[in-house]
């Protein structure tokens, strides 16, 4: 695995020496809630092994991402009942990616709402966290 990045957030948050409203973890991914969603339910799939964006992944992590994203997907559609689903996914500044330890973003969409990949405030914690639990319940069922 490559070593985790010290002074990456994401890093951080897989050590534990960060916090995260932890929706989900296995051997090679972390699923938690973005901390300045877009809408709720915004939620972000990450490799554990730091790579910077999509062109320095891991064929197998991408694998690892994608495939769970299928799971929290269904369980974003059993607890919020959106529309839709944005799948979004940054690579570089240019392309406006703020954090550069590879992520996927799972954002609910409903019919009118803009086009954003980036909240302008933090979200409530309470609010979050609760997030968190129920799309784990949700992933724990299916
Ligand atoms: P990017 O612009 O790189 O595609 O998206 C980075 C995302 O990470 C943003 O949506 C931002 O809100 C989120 N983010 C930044 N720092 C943290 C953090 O410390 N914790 C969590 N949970 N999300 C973060
Ligand atoms: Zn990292």
């Amino acid at each position: 695995m490559s070593e985790a990045k010290t002074d990456c957030i994401f890093c951080q948050i897989v050590a534990g020496d960060a916090p995260a409203h932890v929706v989900w973890e296995d051997e090679r991914t972390l699923t938690f809630m973005d901390i300045a969603p877009v809408v709720d339910g915004h939620t972000l799939i990450i490799p554990k092994a730091h790579c910077d964006d999509l062109f320095a992944a891991d064929p197998v992590d991408l694998r690892a991402v994608v495939s769970l994203s299928h799971r929290v997907a269904h369980a974003i559609g059993h607890v919020l009942h959106p529309d839709g689903l944005g799948v979004f996914q940054l690579n570089g500044s240019a392309a406006g990616q703020t954090v550069f330890h590879y992520h996927m973003h799972l954002i609910p969409r409903n019919h009118g709402d803009p086009l954003r990949m980036h909240g302008r405030k933090p979200g409530d914690p309470a609010r979050l966290a609760e997030l968190a639990k129920e799309l784990r319940e949700a992933m724990e069922i299916a």
